[in-house]
């Protein structure tokens, strides 16, 4: 019988035997757009590669999310996709040397912050591990926003739509294209720690994502890499395209290059039952020992249309999340088993920070002996004025 569990050479895995969890950085796109870059050119390849003042941007947001004393830090690969021209889609630009370039840029932002750790404060910190996200087939062919709003919608009357409504062969060929062995070959050489699959809102397409790892074992191995898949989910039971949570986690049990599951970009209310539920299914599956990974969005959803009369922002908190806090619910996460924790959209560095600070205080409190372990964030250390958990108002400013 083929081992599920993850292999003590998965450097997340090495790293939580020596700390109770991970902190994971949050949102690239909310970030840059802060920093006054635009939504197009948020979600355009060769601006990214092209215009210098989109590249620092992004460094930027990289060397913030690490000063915030994140653990795991995402390139910016997720939405690694053909460029947007005025015309309509780059179908010649290189994607491969995209992914490229921004994991070149992400590992050179690390180089930096550990060096300039090391020339602050005299010693060496632990080297933030670096993941390679690769964005879901809705998120990166068909738009993520309308896939959540058709499902909100639509909620009493909706029918399943299996692969979002296009053929398992469609859903192959993207993959394909972003796990061909050129990339991975270069993710290990630049010492990615593992692939992140994100925003995985259909079962079809964990099938195929899992089908894939396994052919791709041998370059998998060569490279060292594992992968986590993070599912999206429309409800507390079911993920975006109304499939069972459950379905799609047996599926990631059995699967041994897999080694974490778990939920992103889905509303922070619903993150709790989702943690039992895979908790459960991995249980039953004999599969405990996979690693649970939690980066909820900031619980406001963005309409996907033009705004009417009265609406100022796109980004609308839901009722449901109106009193949520990173913080707390990042606790109680950890406390009953998730490995790393982070954020999704409308999350950023500020709110990053005051989660380092309230997980690393949470464990020094739970476990005494943590202190000895846990890394202090940048901003701490410094001795600037902490940056407290994230409020409503805070929310509200992002
Ligand atoms: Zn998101």
């Amino acid at each position: 019988m083929v081992s599920t569990k993850p292999s003590s050479s998965c450097p997340l895995a090495a790293r939580l035997a020596k700390q109770p969890c991970l902190i994971l950085d949050g949102a690239m796109a909310t970030s840059l757009k802060k920093l006054g870059i635009s939504e197009v050119d948020t979600w355009n390849a060769p601006a990214l590669l092209h215009q210098p003042h989109v590249r620092k941007s992004v460094k930027k947001v990289h060397m913030d999310f690490l000063e915030s004393g994140v653990d795991i830090l995402s390139a910016n690969t997720y939405a690694a996709d053909y460029g947007i021209t005025e015309g309509g889609v780059d179908e010649n630009f290189k994607r491969t040397q995209w992914v490229f370039d921004n994991l070149d840029l992400a590992k050179e932002t690390i180089d930096e912050f550990v060096k300039s750790q090391k020339t602050l404060f005299g010693n060496e910190v632990q080297r933030p591990l670096l993941v390679m996200p690769i964005a879901s087939f809705a998120s990166g062919i068909i738009g993520r926003a309308s896939t959540a709003n058709r499902q909100q919608k639509d909620q009493d009357d909706y029918h399943r739509c299996e692969g979002y409504g296009f053929p398992a062969s469609d859903i192959r060929s993207y993959f394909e294209g972003r796990l061909n062995d050129d990339v991975l070959r270069y993710a290990g050489k630049t010492g990615v720690a593992m692939l992140a699959f994100e925003t995985i809102g259909d079962l079809l397409e964990v099938e195929i994502i899992c089908t894939m790892l396994e052919e791709k074992a041998g370059v998998l191995e060569e490279a060292g890499l594992s992968a986590w898949i993070a599912l999206t989910c429309g409800t507390a039971d079911s993920v975006d395209t109304g499939d069972s949570i459950a379905s799609c986690v047996e599926k990631m049990a059995k699967c041994p290059h897999v080694t974490c599951v778990g939920v992103n970009c889905t509303e922070p209310h619903l993150i709790t039952p989702i943690v039992g539920t895979m908790k459960n299914v991995l249980k039953e599956c004999g599969a405990e020992d996979k690693l649970i990974v939690v980066y909820p969005n900031s619980g406001e959803t963005y309409i996907s249309r033009e705004l009417m009369a009265g609406e100022t922002d796109h980004w609308v908190m839901t009722s449901a999340c109106q009193d949520w806090n990173l913080v707390d619910a990042a606790m109680g996460w950890v406390d009953s088993g998730v490995n790393i924790v982070g954020g999704c959209c409308r999350i950023d560095a500020a709110s990053i920070a005051g989660l380092v600070e309230g997980i690393r205080n949470h464990e020094i409190i739970a476990r005494p002996e943590a202190k000895k372990l846990g890394r202090p964030s940048t901003k701490e250390k410094k001795g600037k004025k902490k940056t407290g958990p994230p409020t409503r108002s805070s929310k509200a400013r992002r």
